[in-house]
């Protein structure tokens, strides 16, 4: 496969300053990282290769081997006295952002802060009304209680410089005729190395383990919606600030309800009497009471009725939307022999071919124009 011109990923000319290239790489950078593009595999393959590009094109030294020879330079046994390996992006794309954006510091950091954790909870419409306290359990890693987290066996040893890196967290490695830096493997990018090992975490400081939390979900939470708890993810490593526990709320959607925003719909059955005659019918709420709704006489299908503050609650707020009657007028079924005898009766009382209602007089009185107008 065609490798592309690494000054083509960045967009920026062959001669382009440091600089140059530095501004076009962030405004790309940013376009394209993961947090901004979940699950999207063209946006991850041109983050890589946008830090692939820039990571050449920024290195005076790897710069003019690749304007001299090209991709070859840094592919196995491509250029002169190339190694085994080849480039390689260990780090993370995470790792190079960090460096890029955060600088080293933070970049060390994020190495040991413990890992963000997700997790879902399914609930009903009406628990997301009145919201609800809900349990949930996670796979994580806690502490190690056997080494208070240090992830050392004896408590006074305490931790000491790794001998890998000296303490840095990265180390550079021979890989073609270049000096590639990447995150030390010996300490994991912390700097720093446990003499006597924690038997039971194996130096790590944190164990694996099943974890119940209680989570408030919110009045008024909406379906998809993601509640953050802070430091309730993975413990850090030796004694590293936790990650956090994302928890994803999925409502179930309700068999008599539908929910728009703060709003709620129900459609309500009614009699075909009923809706010619008017009357009251008692409809449930969302809130597990029930109201009355006066229904005039000659109501058609689709009519609505609006009940004021009888709708969903509003996130974080002490108000409620408001619930929308609509009903449907059914055509009476499975009629016993009385009732077929009123209806017969009703019939014959008919005034001609109309219900009485004006959209069935105008209906009928458009047929005629039609017929009349065919000549
Ligand atoms: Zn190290
Ligand atoms: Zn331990």
């Amino acid at each position: 496969m065609a490798k592309q011109d690494y000054y083509d990923i960045l967009g920026v000319p062959r001669g382009a300053s440091a600089d140059e290239m530095k501004k076009a790489y962030r405004k790309l950078a940013m376009q394209y990282h993961p947090d901004r593009n979940p699950n999207n595999p063209t946006a991850e393959h041109k983050f890589k290769e946008l830090n692939e590009a820039y990571d050449v094109l920024k290195d005076d030294q790897k710069r003019s081997a690749y304007d001299r020879f090209g991709h070859a330079a840094f592919e196995n046994g491509g250029g002169p006295g190339a190694g085994a390996g080849g480039f390689g992006f260990e780090g993370g794309l995470g790792d190079i952002f960090e460096q890029m954006f955060g600088g080293a510091r933070r970049g060390a950091e994020r190495q040991q802060t413990g890992a963000d954790l997700r997790a879902q909870v399914e609930i009903d419409l009406s628990e997301a009304f009145a919201g609800v306290k809900k349990s949930v359990r996670v796979a994580t890693r806690v502490s190690c209680d056997a080494c208070g987290g240090s992830g050392s066996a004896d408590k006074n040893a305490g931790a000491d410089t790794c001998a890998t890196c000296h303490g840095a967290g990265r180390v550079r490695a021979q890989q073609g005729f270049f000096l590639v830096e990447r995150t030390c493997p010996t300490c994991g990018g912390s700097g720093r190395t446990v003499r006597n090992p924690c038997r039971v975490c194996s130096g790590a400081g944190t164990v694996p383990r099943e974890k119940t939390l209680a989570v408030q979900i919110p009045a008024g939470v909406e379906d998809g919606t993601r509640i953050r708890l802070s430091g309730e993810g993975e413990a850090g490593s030796r004694g590293a600030p936790p990650g956090d526990l994302y928890v994803h709320v999925a409502v179930r959607p309700h068999e008599i309800f539908q929910r728009d925003g703060a709003n709620i719909f129900c459609r309500v059955p009614l009699r075909m009497t009923q809706a010619s005659l008017g009357g009251e019918i008692e409809v449930p709420v969302i809130d597990g009471t029930r109201a009355k709704v006066k229904i005039p006489a000659g109501t058609q299908t689709g009519d609505q009725f609006r009940l004021r503050s009888k709708g969903f609650s509003v996130l974080r707020s002490a108000q409620r939307g408001d619930m929308y009657i609509q009903v449907a007028v059914e055509t009476p079924q499975n009629l016993t022999r009385r009732q077929r005898e009123l209806l017969e009766e009703f019939e014959n009382e008919a005034k001609g071919n109309t219900t009485g209602s004006p959209e069935h007089e105008g209906f009928f009185a458009k047929v005629k124009d039609f017929f009349d107008g065919l000549g």
